[in-house]
């Protein structure tokens, strides 16, 4: 197995996770799903990655991948310098501890027929950590943590709203004391109003426990909020990548600009101007060629029909910004 010097915390090198499809009595493999196309992206400790981009572009499968819920179809993943693909089962469970996952869904993650103390216990028991007594303590600290009172311990989620459930959710989460957290959407199934609580919830996680989290969400205004770096995915594969601060401020990429676009503007005195693009997300299984964006691009060109874009860095010094498009390949039109 390999190791790696310990920063960043965790590393994914071209990450690939493709679903077969499967026709006929035999069930023949005739073509490939590409959820997850070659990613490769860092973290380092107590820092967060944003990933955005629509529904179906493959950010949950990546989250999934990089935990090893899904088995990788080709790539590595390191996490605190030691690979985790490929790892044998035993070896991986210990791992798990290290690595978590908050879910979208307040509402279907937590089991109802366990009690809250339950469900927070739950990777402590799994995991064998501490004695019964240490468990109880740890389960209350966790309460206090997330803001919630040690007076449900023994209530069950129904009793909850959506807010509160996706505390008792990142409490779990965080029982095992892990170094790197997968946030799949934690608040697109929230109201508004409780939203902004869970967002300051996890920033201060984050600047706490130095947690490193992969946020993943479809909304730009949300990602703002958390990460210090934001990671654009289109169709399985990141299209462009800076500091939070570059990409709201000096968005490259085409979807980058029509994703920024779709934020409302506080102020009604300024117009807003809304890029509106074409068409879904096409089929990862059917993949366009070339560029990938190329049928719902404003700004296409010839050569990105045909021309796969390279990934060019249009950063300044020690600014590095990434993007996967022909206006900065040098490419002929
Ligand atoms: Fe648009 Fe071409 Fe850039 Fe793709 S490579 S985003 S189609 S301009």
């Amino acid at each position: 197995m390999r190791t790696r010097d310990s920063e960043p915390l965790l590393q994914v090198e071209q990450l690939k996770k493709y679903f077969p499809v499967q026709a006929g009595l035999l069930r023949r493999v005739v073509n490939q799903v590409r959820a997850v196309d070659g990613v490769s992206l860092q973290i380092a400790s107590g820092k967060t990655v944003g990933l955005v981009g629509e529904s179906g572009c493959g950010k949950s499968t990546l989250g999934r991948t990089i935990l090893q819920l899904q088995k990788p179809t080709a790539g590595n993943v390191f996490i605190a310098g030691r690979e985790i693909t490929g790892m044998p089962h035993a070896e991986l469970k210990a791992c798990r501890r290290d690595m978590q996952i908050i879910f979208q869904d307040p509402y279907a993650s937590l089991s109802p027929r366990r009690t809250v103390a339950q469900i927070i216990r739950e990777p402590l028991d799994v995991h064998h950590i501490g004695s019964p007594s240490e468990r109880r303590r740890r389960v209350a600290e966790l309460l206090e943590v997330v803001g919630l009172r040690p007076q449900i311990l023994n209530r069950y989620p129904h009793e909850f709203s959506g807010g509160q459930r996706q505390r008792i959710g990142i409490a779990r989460a965080l029982a095992p004391r892990p170094k790197f957290i997968v946030a799949d959407e934690p608040v697109s199934a929230l109201d508004v109003s409780v939203q902004s609580q869970v967002l300051n919830l996890i920033a201060e996680l984050k600047r706490d426990f130095g947690i490193a989290f992969l946020f993943i969400s479809h909304d730009l205004a949300v990602i703002q909020h958390v990460s210090e770096t934001v990671a654009v995915m289109y169709l399985g594969r990141l299209v462009e990548e800076a500091s939070a601060e570059d990409i709201y401020r000096s968005p490259k990429h085409p979807y980058t600009e029509a994703l920024l676009s779709a934020i409302p503007v506080p102020d009604p005195k300024r117009k807003s101007s809304r890029i509106i693009l074409g068409g879904d997300v096409p089929s990862p299984a059917h993949p366009p060629s070339g560029c990938p964006f190329h049928p719902r691009c404003p700004a296409a060109m010839d050569v990105c029909s045909n021309v796969p874009p390279p990934r060019t860095d249009q950063g300044g010094p020690g600014r590095p910004h990434y993007v996967s498009c022909h206006l900065y390949s040098g490419a002929e039109s």
